[in-house]
């Protein structure tokens, strides 16, 4: 039997239109939404402005959320993970990041990833399927009702698992949703999409009024060196720049080149001077993010020092460069690590909740030091 459909997998049109053949009156559309993303609403029981005969129906036709909370960690910076659990038993992980005031979600969009840069834990299984629209709206919702009562999650970044370009359908309509004022009012400003460069979806986003702030994985100065970490791409360095800037200029928003510094791969000083030389004039800003050490693979972060040089050098090229600072360091919150310790032949650990074993390592994608 397939499950009923998720309310979080509509926009408040689409659901609209859902409720008709129900004789709903179309008003009441909002009315539900408003419980599920503002009064936090788990049930349609709670929803107690509707009559018992709407709630009954709605619940013989809907679920109010299709996903649930398999495993929670905490870490004394406030950094915060959680481990989804999807209808077919997949897991996905989802991290709130707080940085004073600033609450940030990093959002994942696959079930696994099919890129594989060489670095990274989200590709090492591949990618499963992609997540729908609801699952991705979910990791957001569930992070907000938990939070006190009255506290919004203000920062979404999406970059957690998989790449979201290649799963354009749902993560546009959910990040429709993630902006409607009848869902969870966080504007396009305030979030940051991460993509490893799927060229065309770039002016697509532009096309469909879909324009949050991008970031473009480059990881490197020429073609060389990007088909070695990244080896299932065929874009070139300088169309992936291209798209950098057009975007930025179609859209007045911020655009980020991010480089994962990997020692003796691309960190050294003339690796910094060849890319600083095709970015002069841009002003197109880069965000250099020190390797975070993933058990699996044979890469090691560079020494302070040669992340530093770097980000000078970078600078002296007259490129605005921030480097990314560590976070959530003790629960494995970088890309893909936590769903990783947790893949299947490990699930009975995680559906007991009992700890897993954690390296030290993970990322803040969100909060940045600026450098020059
Ligand atoms: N698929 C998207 C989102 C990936 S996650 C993309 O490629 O942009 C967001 C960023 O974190 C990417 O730049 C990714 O390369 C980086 N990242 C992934 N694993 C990392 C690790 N172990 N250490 C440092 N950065 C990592």
């Amino acid at each position: 039997m397939t499950p009923l459909p998720a309310i979080t997998a509509f926009t408040a049109q689409e659901f609209e239109e859902r409720l008709q053949p129900l004789a709903l009156e179309r008003f009441r559309a909002r009315q539900i939404l408003q419980w599920i993303y503002r009064r936090r609403a788990s049930s349609f029981e709670t929803m107690t402005d509707l009559s018992l005969e709407h709630r009954t129906l709605l619940a013989q036709s809907f679920r109010p959320s299709c996903t649930s909370v398999a495993q929670r960690h905490a870490c004394a910076d406030l950094t915060e993970k959680l481990l989804l659990r999807l209808d077919d038993g997949n897991l996905i992980e989802t991290v709130l990041i707080r940085d004073g005031d600033r609450k940030t979600v990093c959002v994942s969009t696959q079930v696994g990833c099919p890129i594989r840069c060489v670095f990274c834990a989200s590709g090492l299984d591949g990618r499963a399927r992609d997540l729908t629209t609801a699952e991705i709206v979910e990791q957001v919702l569930t992070i907000q009702n938990a939070l006190p009562e009255g506290d919004r999650v203000d920062n979404l970044v999406l970059m957690g698992i998989g790449e979201p370009l290649l799963n354009y359908a749902n993560v546009t309509r959910a990040l429709r949703i993630f902006k409607a004022s009848w869902g969870l009012g966080i504007g396009y400003n305030r979030i940051t999409l991460s993509t490893i460069g799927i060229l065309d979806r770039i002016p697509q986003l532009v096309e469909d009024r879909v324009t949050p702030n991008l970031a473009i994985s480059l990881h490197a100065p020429n073609d060389r060196i990007r088909r070695e970490i990244v080896p299932t791409m065929k874009k070139k360095v300088a169309e992936l720049i291209r798209a950098a800037v057009e975007y930025k200029r179609a859209t007045k928003k911020n655009v980020t080149l991010e480089i994962v510094l990997l020692d003796g791969v691309n960190d050294d000083k003339k690796h910094a001077l060849e890319l600083g030389k095709k970015l002069r004039g841009t002003r197109v800003k880069v965000n250099v993010i020190p390797f975070n050490r993933v058990a699996e693979v044979p890469y090691r972060e560079p020494s302070p020092e040669r992340v530093t040089r770097f980000v000078k050098t970078l600078g002296s090229c007259g490129v605005p460069v921030t480097v990314r600072k560590r976070k959530g360091d003790a629960i494995s919150a970088a890309c893909g690590q936590l769903r990783h310790q947790a893949r299947p032949r490990d699930t009975a650990v995680a559906i007991q909740g009992e700890p897993i074993p954690i390296p030290p390592s993970a990322l803040d994608p969100s909060a940045e030091t600026p450098q020059a």
